[in-house]
């Protein structure tokens, strides 16, 4: 938005000097034509105009585009008229080079109100071709095509072979009847090169036979007025469209996405009125991929788009948040609205034939307002699990976010075992720490449970590893369920991860300080004293807590490795919990990331490839794979 406010600042500015400037183009124009001995003042206004005119034609046009979105050949098409009409010419045309499978062809990018376009473009309306769509004729010894390729302003009093070639399918007669409708001398064709990129040629046809330095001059620096406002318009709509929307598929990108859902959560909250989310997951679109190539695997995300669309009245908003991810936010729709509407899509994808593929199926899930959360990560989240639930029951269905009791379970379980840690257990956190948790666990309401979970979690990791960010175990949390959802763990089984998530260093708290952050290398003994902390907290720390018994077994193998190398227990492959190997590979992302008392800290991209390079030694391949693909997921849908 600063960008856009510069711009206004600049606009004003703009308008300041426009209005000099139109004074001082009359007067030049008035000056040129009466006499040609003040060519001294001339020279003078023709810098000021290059200065000024340069500001004035090109952002006072950008500018009126950028708010009535106006496409870039009507701000052409006003150049164009503008010059056509000031200098007194018969017609001024904008010339793009085109190129198809057909070869090279000129298009009408814009062209002057005269009446010699009035006939042509009802010639053509005859033969049923739009103007703007017309071929000309493309030619490499053409005056204009020299001018393009030579860069080089060039003028001819040959105006009638200019045009006989460039309308090379019209009849003489008509040829005729066209030029006849204004008296040309000459034309003269002004290169376009925006960004140092051909882009085609200005072409005016002067009733004058002679072209004087000035015209050239003054020409020079319309057609550089032109380049700029082709450069600027073009960089607009681009940015206007990548802004908000998605690429491959034109629906709403994941950063439009949620700026709605924030209007639209503020909206509900002070109209009292429901809304919903409806978040969708293309079913198995790795097989797609790997049996009929990529470009089936983008038809079938094209293909959910389309039926996102169609689906969708004007005031939803329909997005591809990443991948095959989408998600539909419908404003005012109660959840059982959203079960019709999500139902409905589900249907419509399942039906629709697709080339090759034949059907595609896609997971879906529903959340809403304020019947599931009032807060809208929460909300994502849960039609996010949602949608999982709908994968691991069979695919193809839609299924309706749980409750936040549901949600409640795990973090009434984290809640006890926190409590009873820092109340109960004999843990040496300092008395302040131990306070301060204590009281913000008290202070704890339905709605703040995560937060405060993740916070506490964070201080008490912050106990013994002094470089611990605070934010890290909600991130380190988010990051395992979404692998293990990957790894299609049931839902009883993430919740326990969730808790173990939170726990499994805790046994760390047993460890003298000095041994965590010495710098130099640790002795045998010592050593040891590390190894022993996943038994430590399990057995010492957590065992006495009756509630997080199923719980101990994942934390107590959270150092095993997939061949056998690790510890406490030498444990291998599946006799790994599949919850320990996520926390291991996780935990060691983390603290790949983070700096070490020993070593600073690896960019993302480097922690997976030391993660790759540890495939079957510390984890199995296909947690690798998710987890890359996780990563790659997530690295895309940032944008
Ligand atoms: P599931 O039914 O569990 O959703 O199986 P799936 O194979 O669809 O899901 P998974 O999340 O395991 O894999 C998603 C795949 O989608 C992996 C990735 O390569 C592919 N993918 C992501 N974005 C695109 C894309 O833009 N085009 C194509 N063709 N494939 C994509
Ligand atoms: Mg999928």
């Amino acid at each position: 938005m600063d960008f856009l406010k510069k711009i206004k600042e600049y606009a004003n500015k703009v308008n300041e000097i426009e209005y000099s400037i139109s004074n001082n183009k009359k007067e030049f124009l008035e000056i040129y034509e009466r006499n040609l001995a003040l060519e001294k003042e001339i020279v003078q206004r023709t810098q000021e105009l290059d200065q000024a005119n340069k500001a004035f034609l090109t952002l006072k046009h950008v500018w009126e585009l950028m708010n009535s979105s106006e496409p870039l050949s009507s701000v052409l098409q006003k150049l164009v008229n503008s010059l056509h009409g000031e200098m007194g010419y018969i017609n001024s045309t904008i010339l793009q080079i085109c190129d198809d499978e057909k070869g090279k062809y000129y298009k009408i990018k814009a062209f002057s109100d005269s009446p010699i376009f009035k006939k042509l473009t009802e010639f053509l309306q005859a033969k049923n071709i739009d103007i703007h769509e017309y071929h000309l004729k493309y030619d490499a010894k053409m005056l204009i095509t020299r001018a393009i390729e030579e860069r080089t302003i060039l003028h001819s009093t040959d105006y009638l072979d200019v045009i006989t070639k460039l309308l090379y399918d019209f009849t003489p007669e008509n040829i005729e009847t066209i030029t006849k409708l204004g008296v040309s001398k000459s034309v003269i064709c002004i290169p376009l090169a925006p960004s140092n990129k051909p882009f085609g040629v200005m072409m005016v046809f002067s009733p004058r036979e002679e072209v004087t330095d000035k015209e050239l001059n003054f020409l020079t620096l319309f057609a550089n007025q032109v380049e700029m406002a082709i450069i600027i318009a073009n960089l607009f709509e681009n940015l206007k469209k990548e802004a908000v929307t998605d690429s491959l598929t034109e629906l709403y990108n994941r950063r439009y996405f949620n700026q709605a859902l924030q209007k639209e959560l503020e909206r509900a909250q002070r109209l009292k009125q429901p809304f919903s989310i409806v978040s969708l997951d293309l079913d198995y679109l790795k097989k797609i991929n790997d049996t009929y190539g990529h470009f089936f695997g983008d038809l079938a995300i094209r293909t959910i788009a389309d039926i996102l669309k169609k689906n969708a009245r004007s005031i939803d908003v329909p997005a591809r948040l990443g991948g095959e991810e989408f998600s539909v936010l419908l404003p005012g729709v109660d959840s059982s609205g959203a079960m019709v509407a999500a139902e409905r899509i589900r249907a419509a994808i399942e039906a629709q034939e697709l080339d090759t593929i034949g059907h595609i199926t896609a997971s879906v899930g529903v959340a809403t307002f304020p019947e599931h959360s009032v807060k809208l990560d929460e909300l994502l989240d849960m039609a996010d699990q949602a949608m999982y639930k709908s994968k691991i029951n069979g695919r193809n269905r839609v299924t309706l976010a749980k409750r936040v009791e549901d949600e409640a379970e795990w973090q009434e379980v984290a809640f006890g075992a926190f409590m009873d840690i820092l109340t109960k257990q004999k843990v040496p956190i300092p008395d302040k720490i131990a306070k301060e948790i204590t009281s913000k666990l008290k202070a704890i309401d339905s709605s703040t449970t995560k937060d405060t979970l993740f916070s506490v979690a964070d201080t008490i990791a912050q106990t013994y590893n002094v470089q611990y960010k605070r934010g890290v175990t909600r991130e380190k949390v988010s990051l395992a369920i979404e692998l293990a959802r990957k790894m299609e763990l049931s839902k009883e089984d993430i919740d326990r991860l969730k808790i173990a998530m939170m726990l499994y260093d805790i046994g760390k708290l047993t460890i003298p300080e000095e041994i965590l952050n010495k710098q130099e290398p640790l002795t045998e003994e010592e050593k040891q004293k590390i190894k022993e902390h996943p038994l430590v907290a399990a057995r010492t720390i957590l065992k006495p807590i009756s509630n997080v018994a199923d719980i101990i077994p994942i934390i107590e193998a959270h150092h095993e490795n997939w061949d056998g190398s690790g510890y406490p227990n030498k444990l291998s492959g599946e006799n790994i919990p599949v919850s320990s190997q996520i926390i291991l590979l996780i935990d060691s992302y983390f603290a790949l990331i983070q700096s070490r008392p020993y070593r600073i800290a690896r960019t993302s991209d480097e922690a997976i490839e030391i993660i790759k390079l540890e495939t079957g030694k510390k984890w199995n391949e296909k947690l690798v794979d998710e987890f890359v693909r996780l990563m790659d997921e997530r690295k895309h849908s940032e944008r």
